[in-house]
């Protein structure tokens, strides 16, 4: 049986996420916008584009109640971006609309206007085989994890947080999605419950 991971696809890069997930063996990835659509997932990515724009969709449509359920029920969510701003719990200076389940503290744009998009090599904990080659997009970071909530610090920049883990809930400020490395990818999917 393939493992069905559902990519939020209301706004944002969605279509990249779908195309690598699918080139991985034992997945299959499809675009998901309504909660039967959600629910019959066994893991979600919502993916980087706006965060205020995917916000009020996920808000109009209530799509909030069949990710939380998923979340409820061990499934791992994966938030790249703008998807890690919908997951955290705290963003600096605003009140956005957010799904607020990972306890952890995100700036948005928080590495300039002057550097509208960067790539770093990152060393990531629990990825053999070399540094991840990571793309950078008018990227957030993470300001501050709860490691007492069991958040778990994955990947740096510039001494800044860009990957991290809490239970099932997956976040990078970065787009895995946009190299041809599935690394990250495979962790995540290695998330899910056999
Ligand atoms: N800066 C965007 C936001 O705050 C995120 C950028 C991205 O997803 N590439 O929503």
């Amino acid at each position: 049986m393939p493992k069905i991971v559902g990519v939020l696809a209301v706004q944002g890069d969605f279509k990249e996420h779908i195309e690598t997930l699918n080139e991985i063996e034992g997945v299959e990835a499809r675009p998901v916008k309504t909660s039967q659509q959600i629910a019959a997932c066994d893991a979600l990515v919502i993916p980087g584009g706006e965060s205020t724009t995917i916000g009020k969709l996920m808000e109009r449509f209530e799509l909030d109640v069949p990710v939380r359920e998923m979340h409820a029920q061990g499934k791992p969510l994966w938030g790249t971006c703008a998807g890690m701003i919908i997951l955290a719990k705290h963003i600096v200076d605003s009140d956005q609309w957010r799904l607020g389940l990972m306890d952890i503290t995100v700036q948005r744009n928080a590495f300039g206007r002057q550097v509208d998009s960067f790539e770093a090599d990152l060393p990531v904990k629990g990825i053999d085989g070399g540094p991840v080659r990571a793309v950078f997009i008018r990227a957030p970071y993470v300001r501050e994890v709860c490691e007492a909530c069991g958040v778990e610090v994955l990947a740096e920049v510039e001494g800044k947080i860009v990957l991290c883990r809490q239970g099932k809930l997956l976040a990078s400020a970065f787009h895995p999605e946009l190299t041809d490395d599935r690394r990250v990818q495979e962790m995540f999917l290695g998330m899910i419950d056999d």
